[in-house]
């Protein structure tokens, strides 16, 4: 409102300047806002495991001629330590992800082994809820293959053109939420393929899951640092509200884009699209032009 106003008074003086000036005030005004935002929202949740924490160990010393509850206060004092540990690590991925430039050290990055590493981190969360796991990293299509395109053995050269502590970074956080947020013996799917754009060709990499599923309200808002649709859920998890705002900055920061489709109750999928490594494209498409 307050733009506006001092927009109409200065518009008739043809000043774009100081047009353009006022809506750099407002854009500080904003940034400023929101860094406010992120520090009350770090305080507040590194204060609920560390006031856990302080009430359990005053618990443990007037329990201390009690050893069954000693141990049930010490059990509980180490799930709030690992929120903590979890919460601080998450922290410092976002200010890296948020800082360091990626491509800096960018390589081709095999989309095989990011897949398998996503799925490894999980496995252990996977196989307590008796959750299927399955991956489809499908080799690229030959410009003379024309209909289907798979190619028998070729996954090796799918390859994302990157920093690879960030982008394994970013999908293990997509293939976590999938299984965190998925009921028992329910299945999680990860596809691999490249898409030719007239922008340059790009890898997709989807993750797919048959849980909870997420509103249309809360689709627009879970790329947020902190937002959760269901925080009891998230904590009880370990979650920290952190993932999704780390995916978004490793895929923008890299060129692409993470992408989500969700029906309640039915199931998610989230798809980051980045740029396809491109001496890889070149080695690959030689042995198709000689035949
Ligand atoms: P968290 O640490 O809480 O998982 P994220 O940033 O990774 O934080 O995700 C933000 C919120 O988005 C989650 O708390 C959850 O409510 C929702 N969400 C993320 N992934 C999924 C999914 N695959 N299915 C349903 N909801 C999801």
């Amino acid at each position: 409102g307050e733009a506006l106003a001092v927009s109409a008074r200065v518009a008739p003086l043809g000043s774009r300047l100081v047009l353009l000036l006022v809506e750099d005030l407002t854009e500080a005004r904003r940034i400023e806002a929101v860094r406010r935002d992120f520090v009350a929202n770090v305080s507040h949740e590194l204060k609920t495991p560390v006031g856990a924490l302080s009430l359990l160990s005053e618990a443990v010393m007037d329990a201390s001629d009690d050893p069954e509850a000693v141990e049930r206060f010490a059990g509980r004092m180490q799930i709030e330590a690992t929120r903590l540990t979890s919460l601080v690590q998450e922290l410092i991925d976002l200010s890296r992800v948020q800082n360091d430039d990626p491509l800096e050290d960018a390589e081709p990055v095999r989309v095989d082994e990011l897949v398998a590493e996503a799925i490894d981190r999980c496995r252990h969360q996977a196989g307590a809820k008796q959750i299927t796991m399955a991956s489809n990293v499908w080799a690229p299509e030959g410009p003379d293959q024309g209909g289907g395109g798979r190619r028998a053995g070729g996954t090796a050269d799918l390859r994302v053109w990157g920093n690879r502590g960030q982008l394994a970074a970013a999908l293990g956080n997509l293939v976590e939420n999938a299984v965190n947020y998925s009921p028992a013996r329910t299945r999680v799917g990860i596809a691999a393929r490249s898409v030719s754009a007239a922008g340059g060709d790009h890898i997709e990499i989807a993750v797919t899951d048959q849980g909870i599923g997420i509103s249309d309200k809360d689709k627009e808002r879970i790329f947020e640092r902190f937002y959760r649709v269901d925080p009891a859920r998230s904590r009880a998890t370990g979650g920290t509200g952190l993932g999704l705002a780390i995916v978004k900055h490793v895929a923008a920061s890299h060129g692409g884009e993470v992408t989500v489709w969700s029906a309640e109750g039915q199931g998610s999928t989230f798809t980051l699209r980045l740029p396809e490594a491109g001496a890889a494209r070149g080695a690959r498409q030689q042995p198709a032009r000689e035949t």
